[in-house]
């Protein structure tokens, strides 16, 4: 749970959106599906994981990463010490593509409003962006996933940490030495650390000493 549930006034009306969401004939996707795909886990934890678009059993079950990529997340999940409870999960995109296929860029346009509600309402701590498409997403660069995971960039006053999709994981291959499954296990352990992390409180200026005008220049690109 957030540290400061009780102070914090939610400026959205989360529920209200997902509904809005639930009847959605924004695009195309809408014929096609049989559940819009909202979100799974806690929207009131501090960890938010981006996927990409629901698949076969997400459609059908109307919950994200409930199939084999999803098992995958879980149990990489467990081993940090973590679980759907204590964690949001959600994807750019809330409906199924047909045949699994890409999201286009005017469906990821259509569906931007409800993943924005979401980071809007959660103001994660940690943002874990799982693929090319959450990475580009949230990033706003065009940045490869094998180039940014496991990075730690600043983006919505959240740390974001890229990583492998655990279906890309789960179709094997080899970066710099690693498995992907173990990169994602890497990765995971710089999420676990973030979590960790308790921001310095600002330190007290001295009496008549201007406020800093800029930050680290790691920090203004974006990078820590
Ligand atoms: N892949 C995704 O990106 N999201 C899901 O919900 C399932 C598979």
């Amino acid at each position: 749970m957030r540290g400061d549930g009780a102070l914090y006034a939610r400026s959205v009306d989360i529920e209200t959106i997902r509904g809005e969401a639930m009847g959605c004939t924004k695009c195309r996707l809408a014929q096609g599906r049989t559940n819009v795909v909202w979100a799974d886990g806690n929207l009131d934890s501090d960890l938010l994981f981006i996927g990409e678009a629901p698949g076969f059993h997400e459609d059908k079950q109307g919950l994200p990463f409930v199939g084999a990529a999803g098992q995958l997340l879980d149990k990489l999940l467990g081993e940090i010490g973590l679980d759907r409870g204590s964690a949001a999960i959600v994807n750019v995109i809330k409906c199924r593509p047909p045949s699994n296929r890409d999201p286009l860029p005017d469906e990821i346009e259509s569906c931007t409003p409800y993943l924005e509600a979401q980071l809007q309402y959660m103001k994660p701590k940690v943002i874990v962006t799982l693929g090319n498409f959450a990475t580009k997403f949230i990033l706003e660069m065009p940045v490869g996933i094998t180039r940014a995971r496991g990075r730690r960039y600043r983006r919505r006053g959240a740390t974001v940490v890229p990583t492998f999709h655990p279906a890309a994981a789960l179709r094997g291959g080899r970066f710099g030495g690693l498995s992907p499954i173990d990169a994602i296990r890497q990765d995971l352990q710089v999420v676990r650390a973030a979590l960790d992390e308790t921001p310095e409180p600002p330190a007290a200026r001295p009496p008549g000493e201007p406020p800093p005008e800029a930050g680290d220049p790691a920090e203004q690109l974006g990078l820590f």
